[in-house]
């Protein structure tokens, strides 16, 4: 067991780093951020930064130095460089993880070898096999880029009649994923939290709504039948089991209109759609990420309001007003210093009481 006191490195500084560096600190512990910028969210509330670029093997070593514990808050972190920490310091959830949720062919052939159904997909591997994909198309298909995808980048609907040109381009002239589309009446994703004891806590699934490929809104719980309900939280815990995580992680998964639960995502790190659980639960999922890291029980994840999480994304983080000013609101700001559209620049919760 790491002890309060001792130091948490955090690869990658944004949001999600900074909250957890947040709740690190609430519970005594020291947090190093090792970020690629200067100013990160993360590095402004945390007692220590290295900055330097991700194949600066000297500036990795002086981390991992540094630290008792690493964890990682972002998918597209250099596999090397997080393989180089390793070889130091134990880093949690295992890089093995984080290199199957960094490509969605791997991803997606651990879950059908797991027995976690997903949509049906094929790999595309390289122009021509994309070129001989498309001409066989008979309706519409989502073409993803294999690595480095998040908030619907490389990503794009294709059918027949799509130039094999511009589909290339969408997958960044790389290996893509060919993926049926799932005909869903909502998503959900559901984050569980699990020790080095194979101890385990889950939130209950939250309904998840995109605006232009990015997460907008969250609605948590999810209104779904509870058998639905119950099979989200089992698949999560399946996971999360079958990967052998020490950590906490998000499983995103399509409702099928026809009732089946799809798996879409896996993010082995505190998602966006668990914000909501730092205003309504009695742990936090930043919390949960820093007692199973560091050895300490997982907390409770009792629930004591029903909560709307809403995205201040891009100019919408000018509402802060309104949300600063309105009893039911609980606002989280990044700390970042220049606005960008599709930029997550905080994000808002509010508080409803409990229906079940
Ligand atoms: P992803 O980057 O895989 O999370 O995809 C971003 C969004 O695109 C998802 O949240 C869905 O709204 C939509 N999407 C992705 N894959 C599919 C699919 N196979 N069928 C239908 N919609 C999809």
């Amino acid at each position: 067991m790491l002890a309060p006191g001792a130091t948490i490195g955090i690869l990658g500084g944004g949001q999600l780093g900074r909250m957890t560096a947040l709740a690190a600190a609430r519970l005594g512990y020291r947090v190093h951020v090792f970020a690629t910028e200067r100013n990160s969210p993360a590095e402004q509330v945390s007692a220590a930064a290295t900055v330097a670029a991700y194949d600066d093997g000297a500036a990795l070593a002086r981390f991992a130095q540094a630290v008792d514990v690493v964890t990682f808050e972002f998918e597209n972190i250099p596999a090397a460089a997080v393989r180089r920490v390793a070889a130091l310091k134990p880093v949690m959830p295992r890089p093995e993880i984080l290199e199957i949720s960094q490509d969605r062919l791997h991803e997606k052939d651990f879950l059908n070898r797991v027995g976690v159904a997903t949509t049906g997909y094929r790999e595309i591997a390289d122009a021509a096999a994309l070129r001989r994909a498309l001409a066989a198309l008979t309706g519409r298909a989502v073409l993803k880029s294999a690595r480095m995808g998040y908030d619907g980048k490389g990503q794009a609907t294709v059918g027949a009649d799509t130039p094999p040109g511009e589909a290339w381009r969408v997958m960044g002239a790389g290996r893509g994923i060919l993926e049926d589309v799932v005909d869903f009446q909502c998503e959900v994703s559901v984050v569980v939290a699990r020790g080095a004891d194979g101890a385990m806590e889950a939130y209950p699934p939250v309904e998840n709504r995109h605006v232009n490929h990015i997460l907008d809104t969250t609605i948590a719980p999810a209104s779904l039948p509870q058998e639905t309900t119950r099979r989200a939280e089992a698949i999560a815990r399946d996971v999360a089991e079958k990967l052998g995580l020490v950590g906490v992680l998000a499983v995103e998964m399509f409702v099928a209109k026809d009732g089946r639960l799809l798996v879409n995502e896996l993010a082995p790190r505190p998602h966006n759609s668990g914000h909501w659980t730092i205003d309504a639960c009695a742990t936090s999922q930043f919390e949960q990420l820093v007692r199973a890291i560091c050895g300490l029980p997982l907390g409770s994840t009792e629930r004591h309001a029903d909560a709307v999480m809403k995205n201040l994304i891009g100019g919408e983080v000018e509402t802060w007003r309104e949300a600063i000013a309105d009893p039911s609101a609980r606002l989280h700001l990044y700390g970042k210093r220049t606005t960008r559209p599709g930029r997550k620049m905080g994000h808002v919760t509010r508080l409803v009481p409990r229906k079940t």
